[in-house]
């Protein structure tokens, strides 16, 4: 079965499909606090206390959760009640991205913290057949640093930028890479490695939009919308699912196009994309052009000297200075096209903003909002939840494959009979 379909397993309403889904929530619930107790599981997932005790024992007598001694007591007088914790040592993950100019890697453990980091250079002049014999020996050096096997029970996931066709493990193109079309990358890493390993390949951003789910409080809601600029996309979560379409383009909202004569080139060969009219150095480009007319302006001096950064946009934005307000005013008005032009075709739960734009702080998150929801769609009691990502660290699409890679070590049937 393809690893992209494999929540489908188990949906039925037949008991151990019920045992199954409790056993799932409750490790989900692991995944994310450090230490619980019986009595806050069973209120928060609504569960009898007596479920929840055995699932928590069955896990605890296979290694996946640990005791943790005693907490403390809710009531006055009251029982100190026992504690538990995801045993994050429990096995490892190896996580992969194919950035623009580099490969990085990382073994990790099942709460993503790293193990063991590798990087190399990959261009995009590099060949496809040595970026894939790189990729099998830098799994090689840090599952040797780590001290793991490269096997089926530790899944390796891939993310790589451009139009992936996940189900099959086939780049069908990259934007930057001069690799050709319909690349069989899963095959050819698993032929490299010389072993039956459990590989995964999706794109960079939906891995990390898949990261910014697992991490948040409500993890099974139905419909969520990850717009992520940097490399321009996002992703579209639904009933715990990456949304992959039938070529691998959806959730490529970089690329949909806001201003249809704009002169402004995207790197997919388009005029007026989404990506390309917010990108930073489009953004900057404007400050650039105009901040002579506003000689009072926070920016002004670093606009002047050729030091401006968008965080130092960002910041004055926050201070309410007119100047860099009117400049993201504009950002906001691209991201309230592309937000209404997926609300009438996915009609999502919530939006969860990454990349740049998620370091924005108030100004940009409040207008944004602001705007959304007073679109003539949106007058109703109702209002679109817009969010910040909660995806922090190193790298957010090394993340985002580690926690896919932590998922699909989680389906493995033998955690749960
Ligand atoms: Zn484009």
């Amino acid at each position: 079965m393809p690893i992209n379909q494999r929540h489908a397993q188990r949906t039925s309403n037949k008991p151990r499909n019920i045992k199954y889904h409790n056993q799932k929530l409750i490790l989900s619930m692991f995944r994310k606090r450090d230490i619980l107790s019986i009595a806050e599981i069973s209120k928060r997932i609504n569960l009898s206390k007596t479920t929840v005790t055995k699932v928590v024992n069955d896990f605890q007598a296979k290694g996946l959760v640990l005791a943790t001694g005693k907490g403390d007591s809710t009531d006055v007088g009251g029982k100190k009640p026992e504690m538990f914790s995801f045993n994050a040592a429990y096995s490892q993950v190896i996580a992969l991205t194919i950035g623009t100019n580099s490969i990085e890697g990382a073994v990790l453990d099942l709460k993503c913290g790293l193990i063991s980091q590798d990087y190399l250079a990959c261009d995009p002049k590099t060949p496809y057949q040595r970026a894939v014999q790189n990729m099998a020996d830098m799994i090689r050096r840090m599952t040797k640093d780590g001290g793991i096997k490269i096997d089926k029970m530790h899944p390796i996931v891939v993310g790589c930028e451009g139009i992936i066709d996940a189900g099959s493990g086939i780049i069908h193109y990259t934007m930057h890479h001069q690799w050709g079309q319909n690349l069989p990358l899963r095959d050819d890493l698993v032929q490299a490695l010389g072993v039956d390993a459990t590989i995964y390949l999706d794109n960079n951003l939906r891995l990390a939009g898949y990261a910014d789910m697992i991490l948040d409080e409500n993890p099974y809601d139905s419909q969520a919308v990850i717009i992520t600029t940097r490399s321009a996309g996002g992703s579209i979560l639904e009933n715990q699912q990456l949304v992959h379409g039938v070529n691998g383009f959806i959730g490529e909202v970089g690329h949909m196009i806001i201003e249809p004569y704009s002169k402004i080139q995207c790197a997919c060969g388009g005029y007026g994309c989404f990506g390309a009219l917010v990108s930073p150095e489009t953004v900057l480009a404007r400050c650039r052009n105009e901040y002579r007319r506003f000689p009072k302006s926070l920016i002004f001096a670093k606009a002047q000297g050729g030091t401006l950064k968008i965080t130092d946009l960002f910041e004055a934005a926050n201070r309410r200075d007119p100047f860099s307000c009117a400049i993201l005013d504009r950002v906001i008005h691209y991201f309230t096209i592309v937000i209404h032009n997926i609300v009438l075709l996915r009609d999502p739960e919530k939006i969860i903003i990454q990349g740049i734009y998620s370091d924005a702080g108030d100004y940009f998150l409040k207008n944004l909002q602001k705007k959304v929801n007073s679109l003539p769609f949106y007058k109703m009691d109702r209002n679109l939840p817009i969010t910040y990502s909660s995806v922090s660290g190193f790298n957010p699409y090394l993340i985002g494959a580690g926690y896919y890679a932590v998922d699909v070590l989680l389906d493995f049937n033998s955690l749960y009979d």
